[in-house]
Parts: C-alpha cells; sequence; structure tokens
C-alpha cells in the first residue's frame, strides 16, 4: 500500500498517558490519524462512555519509521519475517502507517466495539489480533467485511 498524497508520514505518540481502567496499557492522543478517522475515534469513545466503557488508544499512528522498528522488534523476538508478519506487517502495508487502524484495550473495550458490528466505522479486521480496528466510512452501511486470519505481509 503506498501512503496517498493527501497523507503525509508524520509520527504517531510514542506513548501516551497508562489508560485509566487498565494501566498495562496505554491512551494515546490520536494525533497522526486522518481528520475523518480521529473524529470516528472521538465519537466511538464518547458512545462507549455512555455505556460506562472506556475505550482507551493503546497504539494508532505511525510513522513508516515506527512501524519498521516494531515490525525488526517482532523479528528479533520470534527469529523471523514470516512469524513476525503474523503480527505485525512491514511499513508498506500497514493501516497504522497509513492512518486509519487503531489498537483497542483493555478487553472490555475490543468487545464493545466490536459488537458495533461497523455501525460506528470501525471493524475488527483479524482472527488474531482481537484489538486491532480499522475504519471505513463504508462500513457504517455495508457492516463489516469478513475477517482474515491474521495480518498477510
Ligand atoms: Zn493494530
Amino acid at each position: 500500500m503506498v501512503l496517498p498524497a493527501d497523507q503525509p508520514d508524520v509520527p504517531g505518540p510514542d506513548d501516551g498517558p497508562a489508560c485509566s481502567v487498565d494501566p498495562q496499557y496505554s491512551d494515546e492522543a490520536p494525533t497522526g490519524l486522518r481528520p475523518a478517522v480521529q473524529a470516528a475515534w472521538r465519537s466511538a469513545r464518547s458512545q462507549a462512555a455512555r455505556q460506562r466503557i472506556t475505550l482507551c488508544l493503546n497504539d494508532g499512528k505511525r510513522s513508516r519509521a515506527q512501524q519498521l522498528a516494531l515490525f525488526d522488534d517482532y523479528v528479533r523476538q520470534y527469529g523471523s519475517e514470516e512469524i513476525a508478519r503474523q503480527y505485525v506487517l512491514p511499513p508498506g502495508k500497514s493501516a497504522h502507517v497509513s492512518g486509519y487502524a487503531v489498537d483497542v484495550q483493555p478487553a472490555s473495550a475490543y468487545r464493545w466495539l466490536q459488537a458495533t458490528t461497523g455501525r460506528l466505522g470501525w471493524c475488527r479486521i483479524y482472527d488474531n489480533e482481537p484489538w486491532h480496528f480499522e475504519y471505513a466510512a463504508r462500513y457504517r452501511s455495508t457492516g463489516c467485511p469478513p475477517r482474515l486470519p491474521e495480518p498477510e505481509g
């Protein structure tokens, strides 16, 4: 996937304050995500809050360099690019780099968001990453696409 011209390769926050309901996760600002994606994130968060669910943004926007560093960490950890790709995509393929993916925590939060089945524009994409959601305006009318088993790099 090539970054569109209107999407500069801006970094996201490296970290954020601790997630208020589970401090093992962080709660980043949605900085760097595309404007429509930021708006959809804020909207999902406030709708969840009305039902006493806290959505924390454990990871959102990444620059290509941030994605590459993460990918390299996984390659080191698992000893192979092939295995690493099951968990994190290289920079050219990640929706985090393109600015429309969020990793949501804790489990109560991602279960809530998954149960919205695309009505808020957010869909779970992978079987093996229950926390990873991608935004597309069309999901509001089409619902979520069939899930993929895992990231395919
Ligand atoms: Zn993700």
